[in-house]
């Protein structure tokens, strides 16, 4: 997702550092305190533009959710849609995903959602995929045993990859579905990504994942 730089977005992320927390580290093994209730927690990785989490948020008011976005300038637009949504169980990370282990204790989350991921298509790029192993090590670590992967992807390519990745880490799939739309699921919130390539007759794949 390309978007230019915006010289103005330190300042937005100084004043709006209630909704894209700064220094997320202070709240590891504290989540539910910071949100001030035992409500489960739900990370987004790659959270985008923010459609998917402020939908969510939404929707499922008794979850908290927590969006995580490399991007500066992409987390200030999906900042701008928890703003406009008016939720309180809903906050930004301006973080990698690399760090999960430095912002989130031992079995301290209950789902992953992994939407649109970059498909880093050459060979030499695999580490980069958000389903390459050390990821899933992480996540196994910050999930509950209970807990799972949402995967959605657009990608045929880096679908078959994580699901092969995923059975190869010894996880259980739990759910495949090779067209999400052809199927009846009124809960599905669409990401900015899922709109655009399904308005282009695209498939969606999704598949949940547990850790057995
Ligand atoms: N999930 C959104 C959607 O479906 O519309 C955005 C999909 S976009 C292809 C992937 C997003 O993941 C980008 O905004 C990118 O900046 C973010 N991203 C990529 N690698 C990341 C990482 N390691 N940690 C956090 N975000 C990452």
């Amino acid at each position: 997702m390309r978007q230019r730089n915006k010289p103005w977005a330190d300042d937005f992320l100084q004043e709006n550092k209630h909704i894209v927390l700064q220094n997320p580290n202070q709240y590891h093994n504290n989540w539910k305190d910071f949100f001030g209730n035992n409500n489960p927690i739900h990370v987004e990785i790659g959270t985008g533009k923010g459609q998917f989490i402020t939908g969510m948020a939404k929707q499922f008011p008794n979850i908290n959710f927590i969006g995580i976005e490399l991007a500066k300038s992409i987390v200030v637009a999906a900042a701008q849609k928890v703003m406009e949504a008016g939720q309180d169980n809903v906050v930004l990370l301006n973080e990698n995903a690399a760090d999960l282990l430095e912002i989130f204790a031992k079995n301290e989350l209950d789902t992953i959602y992994l939407n649109f991921s970059d498909p880093w298509p050459k060979n030499r790029h695999e580490k980069r995929r958000l389903t390459y192993r050390t990821f899933l090590e992480q996540y196994e670590k910050v999930l509950h045993p209970k807990g799972e992967i949402v995967f959605k992807t657009d990608n045929r390519g880096l679908f078959e990859y994580s699901l092969v990745s995923f059975s190869q880490y010894g996880m259980k799939l739990e759910e495949v579905l090779l067209d999400l739309h052809a199927h009846e699921d009124p809960t599905n919130i669409m990401t900015e990504y899922e709109e655009k390539f399904s308005a282009k007759g695209q498939q969606i794949y999704r598949c949940k994942t547990t850790f057995k």
